[in-house]
């Protein structure tokens, strides 16, 4: 058995670790702790622990723990939206890490009263069954959205494949790097794009070592809700 803190102590030194594998600065690197498996409780213990930013993937995650929590917590949404889910979320968000098309574009300048801080998520493998934009779309996508005063893209946001294949995932993930490489290099006053959002419980030391500046952790700092299997 093991407490969310203990969890997380692992996880920091397993960034460091990294970090130190990678000649980078640890500080470069911030834990969102995605607490969408778990409830209020679990994820007050979270903040409770240090942790600053909280990610959630549907609305009523959002609605079962921002009373609780509130503004002590930065929130980021990290599936994928449905447009008309937009009015509901947008405000009550800090980070976006599923930008990925223009309609939700459109509906986000519609319903936002104040910039939004995107990540465009990019399907760098072409797993058919994620979501996200190819590679070859990102730069003509991420310069159409200069017509969204709404949006700030941020950085870029993608999922492995789920598998054991470390050179698989490195690649995934570098691939991603040199996308934003690339985009930051255009210096387009909408998209600084430095930001690069990679890795979960079971790939953020790849990710780490390949750049990752926000990791989106769940289960290996939440455990589970019945019982702790880690
Ligand atoms: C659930 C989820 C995570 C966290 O996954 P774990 O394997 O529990 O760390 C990260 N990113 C996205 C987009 C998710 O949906």
């Amino acid at each position: 058995m093991s407490t969310v803190a203990e969890r997380l102590n692992d996880i920091q030194q397993q960034i460091t670790d990294a970090c130190r594998r990678a000649a980078r600065n640890p500080e470069e690197v911030t834990i969102v702790a995605v607490t969408k498996s778990v409830g209020p409780e679990r994820a007050r213990e979270v903040i409770d622990s240090g942790i600053r930013h909280l990610g959630e993937n549907r609305l009523e995650g959002l609605d079962q723990k921002q009373p609780e929590i509130g503004p002590d917590a930065r929130w980021h949404f990290i599936g994928s939206l449905q447009s008309r889910k937009v009015r509901e979320v947008i405000g009550r968000i800090d980070f976006l890490h599923s930008l990925d098309r223009g309609s939700l574009a459109k509906e986000i300048q519609k319903r936002a009263e104040r910039p939004v801080d995107c990540f465009v998520q990019v399907n760098v493998s072409g797993e058919t069954s994620k979501s996200g934009l190819g590679p070859d779309e990102v730069g003509d996508f991420v310069r159409m959205l200069g017509a969204y005063d709404k949006i700030r893209v941020v950085g870029l946001m993608t999922m492995a494949p789920n598998t054991e294949d470390e050179e698989v995932i490195r690649s995934t993930f570098r691939g991603l790097r040199e996308l934003r490489d690339e985009i930051s290099a255009l210096k387009l006053p909408h998209a600084p794009c430095t930001e690069l959002s990679m890795g979960m419980s079971n790939d953020f030391g790849i990710a780490v070592e390949e750049g990752a500046t926000f990791v989106r952790i769940g289960t290996a700092i939440v455990g589970y809700e019945s019982g702790e299997r880690s």
